[in-house]
């Protein structure tokens, strides 16, 4: 590898990719940020504004992502970067898993922090469902790392960059796969991992039509609406992307407002970088208070619209 080679970052985003979570850590970890994008040009062009260099494989049409994946990986390991930055998301696993097998390093998964010590990457990751930590150093050869929009802390970060980058179109040879259908899940299309402020409810909620409760506490904030896992995969009564925790979002505000929530392990490791945590819980023996930086022992029916009130909205 040479020297300009070692400073590169790449980033691999999928059609579904919310990019600028993988920008930031690349640009920590990379002098020149490159992405190489499977999807549609638009897509193309929304990275162009935040990235050095895009590389476009040209309209996907019915083909889905992951039919790009051998292009995709033929392309980041005929340049060997120093690091390559992918999504969390379905389609960006599938190439980052491609990318990995074609530069024989492994994906790091769970990625919490990076940061760059000399040429290493070094990386803390959650593992064993975020009961621990480990830190990794990455050594003489690509980290190709997997990243949550929100959940990860840069360390050493360089501003990002402002402009746009050329879009160049690289021919593909797309796996002969097809979408034959297309079933739309309830999704908010809500960056949660971009919020500063997140307010999330959980089982304390009596009913469905009450999630406005919370909404008008968000709105008060300024923030965004999330929820613990079995109000959006019990219940339904927020669509999937807004829950938080291991298995859902993870985010890290300014705020995080736990109203009604427990404080599950599963959960909290999804907000374990909010720099400040207010919960609202009936039960004083809650869990979630011993993890929170204020808390509030009370009926969230009536602490939640008397802080919405105070903070001048409408209750
Ligand atoms: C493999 C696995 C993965 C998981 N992944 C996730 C995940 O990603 N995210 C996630 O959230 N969970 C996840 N879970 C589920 C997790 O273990 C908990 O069951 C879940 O987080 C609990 O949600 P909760 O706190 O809303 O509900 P509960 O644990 O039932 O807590 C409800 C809380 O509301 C309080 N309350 C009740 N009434 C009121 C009131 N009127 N006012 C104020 N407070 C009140 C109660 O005191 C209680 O503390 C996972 C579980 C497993 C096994």
């Amino acid at each position: 590898m040479n020297t300009a080679q070692t400073a590169q970052s790449w980033i691999v985003v999928a059609d579904d990719a919310a990019a600028t979570g993988l920008v930031e850590v690349a640009r920590t970890l990379g002098t020149e940020v490159v992405a190489v994008v499977a999807g549609r040009r638009a897509v193309a062009d929304a990275v162009a504004g935040v990235v050095d260099r895009v590389l476009w494989l040209g309209e996907p049409g019915s083909a889905p992502v992951e039919a790009f994946a051998p292009d995709v990986a033929r392309l980041v390991a005929e340049a060997t970067p120093r690091t390559v930055v992918g999504a969390t998301t379905p389609g960006g696993r599938a190439l980052l898993g491609a990318v990995s097998a074609a530069l024989r390093s492994p994906v790091l998964a769970g990625v919490e922090r990076v940061e760059l010590s000399g040429d290493d990457v070094v990386v803390t990751r959650s593992v064993l469902g975020g009961i621990s930590q480990h830190r990794t150093a990455v050594s003489g050869g690509p980290a190709v790392l997997a990243v949550d929009a929100g959940a990860v802390v840069v360390l050493s970060g360089a501003a990002p960059a402002a402009g746009s980058a050329p879009v160049e179109e690289v021919p593909a040879t797309p796996l002969p796969a097809q979408v034959v259908e297309v079933r739309p899940t309830t999704v908010a299309g809500v960056d949660l991992g971009a919020a500063r402020v997140v307010v999330g409810v959980g089982r304390g909620l009596k009913a469905r039509e009450d999630v406005a409760l919370i909404s008008g506490l968000a709105g008060a904030l300024g923030g965004e609406v999330a929820c613990s896992r079995p109000l959006a995969e019990g219940v339904d009564w927020l669509p999937k992307d807004r829950y938080i925790g291991i298995s859902g979002q993870r985010v890290s505000p300014e705020l995080y407002v736990a109203v009604g929530i427990s404080g599950q392990l599963q959960h909290m490791v999804g907000v374990r970088e909010a720099k400040v945590i207010v919960a609202v819980n009936s039960d004083k023996a809650a869990p979630v208070f011993a993890q929170c930086d204020y808390g509030i022992v009370g009926d969230l029916y009536q602490v939640v619209p008397a802080l919405t009130a105070a903070l001048g909205g409408a209750a």
